[in-house]
């Protein structure tokens, strides 16, 4: 008998809602599985925006990813008429040798990105409501934005479905095993065959992908929202930029502009300050003392920003020991099985170009797009 499916996408969040766009526009036969419903909040791709920007301070192999990203964000938003990118521009801001301001330099110097490079002063004077420290610099780079994470997802699941995917939510996949040449499939009410399992898990990664020997750790985290004292005007995106601000002691802090308009303020959250958790035991309250300590970090920095709390909402971040991603042919089975996971925080502007190169693997077992940091090999038996 013959596969009923040529690709079975696990999970239709982020990335797997790219890779059934991309697999089923190739003319590819695809099957996609999603434990939950279209565009869910119970993962890594929900709360309105995701900070996208080019000069990448992570590491310079990023770039070219980005730079097809940026193409893909248009391409979409063309064949859907949704609104998937701001480019309101975006500064990177903290002392000269920090790894936010030097990284960032770092990407745009090698890739020769369009940029510049604003003192404290010079900081004040273009973006009024930031308040940076005499020592503390950016750069300014006006191609990054902000990009809708449901917008993008459900424009991914729409085209899916008009490429002629299937599509199929609240069917958690329970197990796969090796099948024939491929692979087979089971969920609690059906069993599937399929050439190519691309494997999508977001936080699920340690419960679905036991096998790959990675060791990830799953953080909760918070995003907030507040409005501004003395109105929402200076924090429009026409005015004012998405940040990402790192202090003395190398805590980070990213925002955005007030894109909801007038009753849903701005919004901020800590770049990587998680509690470790579990996609099952996630505490969902939002305490107290974390608003708190966000209103207290943002007075520093922004200091009309923490007028009112309006509300804050949790998220997963799914964090490999180097804090780079895993995206490659399954190691144990690689003739069959493709992997996306270990997004760690920063994956989500990067979720067409991951559909492409999911696309690629599993359809030519190879991607002309730069991969070879995301390799798996290198974090076997590495220390969580
Ligand atoms: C607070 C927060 C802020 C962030 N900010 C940024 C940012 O500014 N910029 C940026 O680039 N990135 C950011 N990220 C990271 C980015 O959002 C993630 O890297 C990205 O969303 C991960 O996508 P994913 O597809 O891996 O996970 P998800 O979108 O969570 O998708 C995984 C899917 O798998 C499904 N699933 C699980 N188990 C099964 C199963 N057994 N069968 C079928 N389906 C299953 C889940 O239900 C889920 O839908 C942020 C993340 C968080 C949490």
């Amino acid at each position: 008998m013959s596969p009923t499916h040529d690709v079975i996408v696990i999970g239709l969040g982020g990335m797997g809602s790219a890779a059934a766009h991309h697999l089923s526009a190739r003319g590819a036969r695809v099957l996609g599985l999603e434990k939950f419903g279209p565009v869910h909040h119970r993962g890594s791709s929900h709360g309105g925006s995701r900070l996208t920007r080019q000069s990448y301070f992570e590491d310079p192999a990023y770039v070219p990813l980005l730079l097809r990203a940026y193409e893909l964000y248009a391409e979409v938003e063309r064949a859907t008429g949704r609104e998937i990118a701001t480019l309101c521009g975006g500064v990177m801001v903290g002392r000269p040798a920090s790894r936010t301001v030097a990284g960032s330099l770092r990407s745009a110097l090698q890739w020769d990105l369009p940029h510049e490079m604003l003192d404290a002063k010079e900081i004040r004077r273009r973006f009024p409501t930031l308040a940076p420290h005499d020592d503390e610099v950016a750069l300014y780079e006006r191609r990054a934005g902000l990009v809708r994470p449901e917008n993008l997802v459900a424009a991914h699941l729409q085209l899916a479905t008009q490429q002629g995917a299937a599509l199929h939510f609240d069917e958690p996949m329970v197990r796969w095993e090796p099948y024939r040449d491929g692979v087979r499939v089971h969920t609690a009410e059906n069993t599937y065959t399929a050439g190519q399992l691309v494997i999508c898990p977001g936080a699920w990664a340690p419960q679905l992908l036991t096998d790959l020997g990675v060791p990830f750790t799953i953080e909760r985290h918070l995003m907030y929202w507040f409005q501004p004292r003395g109105g929402i005007r200076p924090f429009l995106p026409a005015h004012h930029p998405v940040y990402i601000w790192e202090d003395a002691a190398g805590v980070q802090v990213y925002g955005f502009p007030a894109i909801d308009g007038p009753d849903l303020g701005a919004k901020v959250a800590f770049f990587r300050k998680g509690t470790v958790c579990t996609p099952e035991t996630i505490d969902r309250t939002v305490h107290d003392h974390e608003v708190a300590a966000m209103a207290d970090r943002m007075s520093g920095c922004l200091p009309d920003l923490p007028g009112t709390f309006l509300k804050a909402a949790t998220c997963m971040y799914s964090n490999t020991p180097d804090e780079h991603f895993v995206l490659a042919r399954h190691p144990a089975h690689p003739d069959s099985v493709t992997v996306a996971c270990g997004f760690s925080g920063h994956g989500f502007k990067f979720v067409p170009v991951v559909g492409e190169i999911l696309a690629d693997l599993a359809l030519t077992g190879a991607t002309a797009h730069p991969i070879g940091l995301f390799d798996p090999h290198r974090l076997v038996n590495a220390p969580a």
